[in-house]
């Protein structure tokens, strides 16, 4: 006990306050259990934000991670390595582009493909030097850097931290008139998540993605898709544009490319857009290095071997009709693709999420009201009915 509050204080005292974290420390996890220090045990319905698709720990990740640690972590990419060249030719065979570029953590991903674009839009397209335009969706969310918070919408992610990046314009989720009103003859490119996981599993309206791909085409914009909280089979598809058959210009990658173990990101496009970048123009000491490629390798032959977005589709339609037959005041709406499901509250999420800790189930609010329920892909059947029942439970006894 004294374990867990030491932990706790410390961790509050001299960490910045950047997160509200539950109260529970994970000591060890396994699948889609946790344990905290007191050998509790817990259901991760988070997954670290989706980075955990293929569970905490998969034994084919730790083994890949165990060989490559045994032969040669780190080269820069001052030099060639094998693990990289392995990956490229998977990222590449499962987006059907025909060039990556490797990066670690998701928002570096982002900014590849927002310089990308910026750059393809100055060398391609001709458009005058320094008027290039990207457009984005309101309640959009690619991360925390300063270009991602510029084109932001979120006031709390932006407040303070200005003066922001120029040549963004925001428009509304989910519209293709909005879209078609704001491309000029500037646009180089349009930025947008096929369903918007930090906004709180916002679902855009059917046809959105096909509308919008046509309407890029036509007018000579790239569409950019950011699948790093939705691709690896989160939403029930490899990606989340397969739901409407549509191949983005770029694909934006992350989160469980890394297969939970490490920070491995990527942007795959075909080489007329990621040509732009010549030796010395972008970069990262650790983006492909041969540790995370190999991890990644692994990561990506679990998702596709184990099927992980069949599971998905499956397993999350289950899901979904269970808590949409809870009858309760406290719910507006519960909605989602694949196991990526959101139960939208009238009041604040917190609480729920506090009851679902104590009922096994951790879970984080997202936007305050609502409770995102992402398990890891690999959750068995017979543990996915218990967490149903355990919800059923919890909204019961409030
Ligand atoms: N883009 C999307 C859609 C995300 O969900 C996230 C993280 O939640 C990011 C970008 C940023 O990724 P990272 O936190 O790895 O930088």
């Amino acid at each position: 006990m004294n374990q867990s509050r030491d932990t706790i204080t410390i961790t509050e005292r001299l960490g910045a306050h950047n997160y509200h974290p539950l109260p529970i420390v994970i000591a060890k996890a396994e699948g889609v259990w946790v344990e905290d220090q007191q050998g509790q045990r817990y259901m991760d319905m988070l997954s670290g934000y989706s980075a955990l698709n293929q569970g905490h720990r998969h034994p084919r990740i730790i083994e890949a991670l165990k060989r490559q640690a045994d032969l040669v972590t780190l080269t820069s990419r001052a030099f060639y390595n094998e693990p990289l060249a392995e990956l490229m030719e998977l990222v590449t065979e499962l987006t059907g582009k025909n060039t990556m570029l490797p990066m670690n953590t998701g928002v570096e991903a982002v900014e590849t493909a927002v310089k990308a674009a910026r750059r393809w839009g100055y060398r391609v397209k001709g458009i005058p030097d320094n008027q290039v335009e990207i457009i984005v969706c309101e309640g959009n969310f690619h991360g925390r850097t300063l270009a991602a918070t510029s084109f932001s919408s979120e006031p709390a992610y932006r407040e303070h931290f200005g003066p922001f990046l120029p040549g963004f314009k925001i428009i509304p989720y989910g519209d293709v008139e909005a879209l078609e009103r704001a491309i000029s003859p500037n646009t180089a490119a349009f930025l947008v998540e096929p369903i918007q996981g930090e906004a709180g599993i916002v679902i855009p309206p059917d046809g959105y993605l096909r509308g919008a791909a046509a309407l890029c085409r036509e007018r000579e914009v790239l569409l950019m898709a950011d699948e790093i909280q939705t691709g690896f089979g989160r939403t029930g598809k490899r990606f989340a544009c397969d739901w409407e058959d549509v191949v983005p210009d770029v694909y934006i990658m992350g989160k469980a490319l890394g297969g939970g173990v490490l920070p491995v990101s990527a942007v795959a496009a075909d080489s007329g857009i990621l040509g732009v970048f010549e030796p010395g123009s972008h970069g990262s000491t650790f983006g492909g290095n041969p540790l995370a490629s190999a991890v990644a390798v692994a990561a990506l032959r679990v998702t596709e071997e184990e099927r992980l977005a069949e599971r998905s589709l499956s397993l999350g339609a289950d899901l979904l009709a269970k808590l949409r037959r809870i009858r309760h005041p406290g719910i507006v709406e519960v909605r989602g693709k694949g196991l990526f499901i959101a139960i939208e509250t009238t009041g604040p999420a917190r609480p729920y999420c506090e009851m679902l800790k104590q009922a096994g189930l951790l879970c984080k609010e997202t936007h305050e009201k609502v409770i995102r329920l992402a398990p890891p892909l690999v959750i068995s059947e017979a543990d996915l009915h218990w967490a149903a029942e355990r919800i059923q439970h919890v909204f019961a006894s409030m």
